[in-house]
């Protein structure tokens, strides 16, 4: 049995900050990390514990 646990569905979360502090959802805590949202190329961070999807809503590319 993995310990990793997949969320069936995938959370994204918008935010307007370049950190974010996850726990985890309401139904699956976990110890609280900060995570970078901003860096590299894409301007979002993926929690390693619930898997949570962290966007930078302010440094979306804009299509046109
Ligand atoms: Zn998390």
């Amino acid at each position: 049995m993995s310990e990793y646990i997949k969320p069936t569905t995938t959370e994204v979360e918008y935010v307007t900050s370049d950190k974010v502090a996850c726990d985890g959802p309401k139904f699956s805590k976990h110890p609280r990390v900060y995570l970078t949202v901003v860096g590299g190329t894409k301007n979002e961070v993926v929690c390693p514990y619930c898997g949570r999807i962290f966007r930078h809503e302010q440094k979306q590319a804009r299509a046109s």
